[in-house]
């Protein structure tokens, strides 16, 4: 560590915290602190950033607000206080969220530093994108609204500008009837086949009105296409409408480049979940 002057700021505001990543701009954003500790535990003194922005202090980023149209929370919201909201969450992200490690780290672990992992997408991005959650990035200047697939799109680190903090998730208050959440092997998927799944579907009055199939592990993976052959029909489901489904599946992923293990495992996930809503 010669030469290095290890510093830890702890900003009360968001312009004291603004002024002390402008001045050093190699500072870290620090949450809950838990993905810098992962993986050290063969060492005997964990290691750290020289420079570290402590997010703990910045009240605002501790907030929920809830409207009638959707939920907000502040990027400093643990993990399990988001739990411990019960319904008002959509069941998708909460059985995502139960799923991340132990009780113990999740009352550390804030819901920005899962979203805003440098390498990985982690257990919250899958059905954040597919609720269509919108993230609030802010620099010292400016403020601006991202989709959540938009911010997960890229296959390397999210879509930051320098020195900008993600500060608010809002998530659209919708009625999914039936969800599905599945995390394969690592979380971190440094074999590339790792990631989670989501599957999520709206049914009104025996019709199925809307379905969201998503993979998030090295990339992101969507195809809309294919949900809108599915929505409007009538429950239970006709297996030839199911095997066309997965056909539409398996013909876009066989244009997306991601290992075929996990391609695999997507075709099978998707096709047993819409299995649940056939005859
Ligand atoms: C034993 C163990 C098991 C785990 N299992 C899982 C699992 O199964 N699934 C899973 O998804 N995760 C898992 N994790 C990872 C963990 O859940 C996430 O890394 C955690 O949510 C991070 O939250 P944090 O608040 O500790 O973030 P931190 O570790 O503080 O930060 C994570 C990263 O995000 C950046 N960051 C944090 N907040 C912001 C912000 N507001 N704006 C910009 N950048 C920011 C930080 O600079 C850092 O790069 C596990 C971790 C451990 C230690």
């Amino acid at each position: 560590m010669d030469g290095v002057h290890n510093q830890v700021f702890f900003p009360s505001t968001m312009q004291d915290m603004f002024t002390s990543w402008n001045r050093f701009p190699q500072a870290v954003p620090f949450a809950g602190g838990v993905s810098f500790a992962r993986r050290q535990d063969s060492r005997y003194t964990l290691t750290f950033p020289a420079y570290i922005l402590s997010l703990d202090k910045l009240n605002e980023l501790q907030r929920i607000t809830r409207t009638e149209r959707y939920i907000e929370l502040g990027a400093m919201v643990k993990l399990n206080d988001i739990i411990n909201l019960g319904k008002t969450i959509p069941q998708v992200f909460t059985q995502a969220l139960k799923c991340i490690a132990g009780p113990e780290l999740r009352n550390l672990a804030t819901i920005g530093g899962n979203i805003c992992h440098p390498a990985l997408r982690l257990n919250a991005t899958a059905p954040l994108v597919a609720l269509d959650a919108r993230y609030e990035l802010r620099t010292a200047l400016t403020s601006r609204w991202i989709s959540a697939a938009r911010f997960s799109s890229f296959s390397g680190p999210p879509a930051f500008n320098p020195q900008e903090l993600l500060t608010r998730i809002r998530i659209p208050r919708e009625q999914w009837n039936y969800s599905l959440f599945k995390r394969f092997a690592d979380p971190y998927p440094e074999s590339g086949t790792g990631g989670s799944l989501v599957f999520i579907a709206r049914i009104q009055k025996n019709i199925l009105t809307d379905l969201r199939v998503v993979f998030a592990g090295e990339t992101v993976i969507r195809d809309k296409n294919s949900e809108a052959i599915l929505s409007g029909k009538h429950l239970p489901l006709d297996r030839r409408d199911i095997n066309h489904f997965i056909e539409l599946w398996g013909a876009f992923l066989s244009a997306v480049d991601t290992p075929g293990m996990t391609k695999a495992r997507i075709i099978n996930f998707v096709e047993d979940a819409l299995l649940e809503l056939a005859d």
